[in-house]
């Protein structure tokens, strides 16, 4: 199968780049549904992207509004088809799910039947949460000093009979670090057979170097790894929920036999549709996510702290107490993460909304960040 490097990136096409002129994006009305958050609130707290989805999907879920309302099965067809074809595997390995946390619990549900699931003590740990109220074995692994994914104590925790799959993200949500990927490969190939690996990679499209840092290779040259992806981030689709994983024909069999039955909506099907292809919003998109991300980073510095080196859409800030600051950026209608668990008291997290948003968090951050 003949699959480029830009291939691997999630941005579609050479174009990308040299057609960022060509403006994709719609102009955000002001909203009467009072879904978004209140007027005057910068929502800075969940890794959304504030652009939406392209001008493209909107068009196509104006005209699915117009003509039907059938259940999804061949728009589901349709987009596993293009995203195979794209990241170089037949559709049948590409599973998608209502947002990449309906493939990565159905992955927990069926690994958690045949033993523990292992996963890094600092991660976005959401998905897990249903399968944990079902019973769920399973077993967290200490960071390294930097906090980073410690995939040293991940391979020796991963040597006990009992392990059935390992569980990172990567880049890492809340940390945005990124493992090296030989690293990464490395610990991949030296796991039991017996263990499966998922890389959830909901932020890999905004990383520095997508192509080189991806899973997906291993997956297409017969490797036991579940890559998930997703269509909240770099697409701005997140209320529209669609994710997928990629992965064996086998693996991907039984993350199908857990997933909920019919749970792909025609909105959010139609909206992926449009917007995968869609590579100047794609292009615009990552544009404008580092340009927050700088003003950010610019504000830790300014503010003489420091923050993780991020390769996603947020920034983990060290502050003097996460909670405190969480609290007082709250007073200023600016809505941030507090303290991520009782082990990291000291490091809030922020996301790359609204510039207007961002700059407003970059000025209240020096009179805070010791509150
Ligand atoms: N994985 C990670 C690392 C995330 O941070 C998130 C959401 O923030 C998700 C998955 C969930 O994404 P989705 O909207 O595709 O369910």
């Amino acid at each position: 199968m003949d699959v480029s490097r830009r291939g691997w990136l999630g941005l579609a096409g050479a174009a990308a780049s040299t057609q960022a002129s060509a403006i994709t994006i719609r102009q955000i009305a002001v909203d009467s549904t009072g879904f978004a958050p209140a007027p005057g609130i910068a929502h800075l707290k969940y890794n959304e992207n504030p652009l939406g989805p392209p001008a493209s999907a909107m068009e196509a879920m104006a005209a699915l509004a117009r003509s039907n309302w059938y259940y999804a099965d061949d728009a589901e067809a349709r987009l596993a088809a293009m995203i195979g074809k794209r990241l170089g595997v037949p559709a049948a390995q590409v599973v998608l799910g209502h947002g990449s946390s309906e493939v990565i619990t159905s992955a927990a549900l069926a690994w958690g039947k045949r033993g523990t699931i292992l996963l890094p003590a600092l991660q976005f740990d959401e998905p897990l949460l249903y399968p944990m109220a079902q019973g769920l074995s399973y077993r967290l692994v200490a960071m390294a000093p930097d906090l980073g994914i410690d995939l040293a104590a991940l391979a020796r925790a991963a040597a006990a009979p009992d392990v059935a799959m390992v569980y990172l993200c990567n880049p890492n949500n809340p940390t945005g670090m990124m493992l090296k990927p030989a690293e990464l490969v490395a610990f991949a190939k030296a796991l039991p057979p017996r263990v499966t690996l998922l890389v959830d990679e909901a932020y890999m499209e905004l990383a520095d170097d997508p192509a080189a840092s991806t899973m997906l290779p291993l997956v297409q040259g017969g490797a036991n790894i579940i890559v998930t992806r997703t269509f909240s981030k770099l697409f701005g689709m997140a209320g529209l929920r669609i994710g997928y994983a990629v992965a064996l024909p086998a693996n991907a069999a039984e993350l199908k036999r857990h997933r909920l039955t019919i749970s792909l909506n025609a909105p959010g099907l139609a909206a992926a549709i449009a917007a995968w292809d869609d590579a100047p919003f794609q292009q615009q998109s990552r544009t404008q996510i580092m340009a927050a991300r700088r003003v950010l980073q610019a504000a830790v510095t300014k503010a003489g702290t420091t923050a993780l080196p991020s390769q996603t859409n947020f920034l983990f800030v060290k502050v003097a107490n996460a909670d405190r600051f969480a609290a007082a950026m709250a007073q200023r209608g600016i809505l941030v993460r507090g303290a991520w668990g009782p082990a990291w008291p000291l490091w809030s997290r922020v996301s790359t909304g609204r510039m207007i948003d961002v700059e407003r968090y970059a000025a209240a951050l020096p009179a805070l960040v010791q509150a």
